[in-house]
């Protein structure tokens, strides 16, 4: 999709610097914390970053996929290994270029050490409280440490004595000496290295002081040679700091941040916490439930990472915060998966439909278009039989007005095949009909209607013979409000509780055989996927991608 004629404000400027010769080539990166699964606002990062070192590979551009672990506490390897698997279902190669901040730490370190012996960062020992206090606020400025002034031998001492271990956390942290009266927060005296006796999955316990997000990372993009560092809105007040520790510490590269809008999706929430909560608390199935926005789980609802990709295009890059209708994203997935998925039947409602002149234990091979569109995609054979199953809701006993399918003496084609007429039904004892009985019309198979025959819909059906039982899981909305963080009892309390429903259904033969991910259209229903984790052909199981038509509107 890059046909676009008008660059985004970041293509523009890498534009502009591959042209002014600035540089030679672009690099950029995706630096994700390894402490949860990927989610729909980290592929609009994904997209422009790695669509950047694609768009420019001709210069030699290339995506740096970086775990940012520089903290100890939160990460684990399961989250390394589904971040990697994301990132290349969505459809991107990092090629060579993986890196782990974690094996900066000496790095980061060393800088730490010069920005001492420069007079610009001190060992600070007032408690946790004390400096938060003393940071003042918007209206206040900052109260200078009393250890602000101490001097360059004793907080090299104090900050070797730190990595030593030699102290608890909390009783000293290494702070950046800048200014404590700026009016910009982040510039009074940030905290740059503080002491966790904690265990790195990388490091192990060689650590016991880790560095803070705000100083790694600026030093992680120059270590990399990272050109432009593109990152979401929130860091803007940051990038002061930023620049600061590229212009004071010994880096081979000077990297420039560049700020864009993060996406935000109605009945979505985002955030890594929030997700966290809803596997641990076990309100959904895992990360990869095909409610949940992870890549794991849309993949696994089927969404395909072409319609993924073309969403993240099409929300584009803007310094715009808003929020993008989560329809939008349905449409893109609706989008492509008319043009690729093949059409199949399945009955998802069952109930039973006999034709009473259609000779016992006799079946008839139906020949159907694999697609309506596409003859290239092929036809394919279903057995026809003397009963088969229709959905409840294509025979009403008292026809509405305006419904056009089954009812006491009405016509309706079977899809690909006869026109049938009804000509009873049976309900059962709480009055639910069980079972239609109609008869065909035979010569109607391929030709219009006989004259005097009104027959203007068609439905589809399973042969009950041949058809193969089937799960079937209808997936919707996890919230049932647009805005599901602002409410009021917490996003946990608008969970919809309609968000799966499990059916019996019954499917077409061929469907058995399908490969897991295999994605279909169930014909006048939806977009169906064989399930990644439970289909088997002895078992199929479905997930309903998306509905045929926006049905929240
Ligand atoms: P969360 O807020 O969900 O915990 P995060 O920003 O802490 O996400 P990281 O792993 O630090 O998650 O993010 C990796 C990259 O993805 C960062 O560059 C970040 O800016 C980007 N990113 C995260 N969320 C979004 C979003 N909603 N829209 C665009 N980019 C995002
Ligand atoms: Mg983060």
């Amino acid at each position: 999709m890059s046909d676009s004629p008008k660059l985004d404000f970041i293509r523009e400027i890498i534009a502009d610097d591959l042209a002014s010769g600035k540089h030679a080539t672009t690099i950029t990166r995706f630096p994700p914390e390894p402490n949860g699964y990927l989610h729909l606002g980290h592929a609009k990062s994904i997209c422009l970053n790695f669509g950047i070192a694609q768009e420019n590979a001709a210069t030699g551009a290339r995506c740096h996929l970086r775990f940012d672990d520089t903290n100890p506490s939160k990460e684990e390897t399961e989250y390394v290994d589904s971040i990697k698997a994301d990132v290349k279902w969505l459809g991107f190669d990092w090629g060579d270029d993986l890196f782990f901040a974690s094996d900066y730490f000496e790095f980061f370190y060393d800088c730490a050490v010069h920005l001492i012996r420069n007079g610009l960062a001190y060992v600070d020992q007032q408690t946790p409280e004390q400096i938060k206090e003393s940071r003042g606020n918007l209206n206040v400025p900052g109260t200078p440490s009393p250890w602000r002034e101490r001097p360059v031998e004793e907080s090299l001492e104090l900050f070797a004595r730190m990595r030593g271990g030699e102290f608890k956390e909390g009783e000293a942290v290494l702070r950046a000496k800048i200014d404590m009266a700026s009016p910009n927060i982040v510039m009074r005296d940030p905290v740059i290295y503080r002491i966790m006796h904690a265990h790195h999955h990388n490091t192990g316990d060689a650590w016991c002081i880790y560095p803070m997000y705000d100083f790694a990372h600026p030093l992680e993009d120059a270590k990399e040679k990272i050109t432009h560092s593109l990152c979401t809105l929130e860091f803007e007040i940051h990038r002061p700091f930023y620049d600061w520790v590229i212009e004071h510490c010994p880096v081979p590269a000077k990297p420039r941040q560049i700020e864009f809008s993060r996406l935000n999706l109605s009945y979505t929430v985002m955030s890594k916490r929030k997700l966290l909560q809803l596997v641990k608390d076990a309100l959904v199935t895992g990360w990869d439930d095909p409610r949940m926005p992870t890549l794991s789980g849309i993949r696994r609802r089927g969404y395909p990472a072409e319609a993924v990709r073309n969403f993240c295009h099409r929300v584009g890059i803007t310094k715009f915060d808003g929020v993008t209708d989560v329809a939008l994203l349905e449409f893109e997935v609706r989008d492509h998966l008319n043009t690729v998925a093949p059409r199949r039947m399945a009955v998802l409602d069952p109930v039973k439909l006999v034709i009473e002149n259609w000779p016992q234990g006799t079946s008839e091979d139906i020949e159907l278009d694999n697609h309506p569109k596409n003859p290239a995609m092929g036809t394919r054979h279903v057995a026809m039989s003397r009963e088969l199953w229709i959905e409840a809701d294509d025979f009403q006993e008292v026809p509405e007005k305006k419904y056009f399918r089954l009812g006491p003496d009405r016509y309706v084609r079977l899809r690909g095949a006869y026109i049938v007429k009804c000509t009873g039904f049976e309900k059962d004892a709480s009055g639910k009909v069980i079972e239609v009985r109609c008869e065909y019309l035979p010569g109607t198979k391929g030709a219009d209607a006989p004259e005097g025959v009104q027959c203007k819909a068609a439905i589809h059906w399973v042969s009950a013979e041949h058809g193969v039982a089937a799960e079937v899981r209808l997936y919707d909305r996890l919230f049932t409000v647009a805005d599901p963080d602002a409410a009021e009892g917490g996003f946990v309390s608008v969970i919809n509780p309609d968000s799966l429903k499990t059916l019996a259904a019954w499917v077409e033969p061929s469907l058995a055989d399908v490969a897991p991910e295999w994605s279909c259209q169930f014909e006048r229903l939806g977009y169906f996927v064989a399930d990644r984790c439970d289909h088997q052909s002895s078992k199929p199981v479905f997930n309903r991608s998306v509905a045929l038509r926006d049905s929240w509107k």
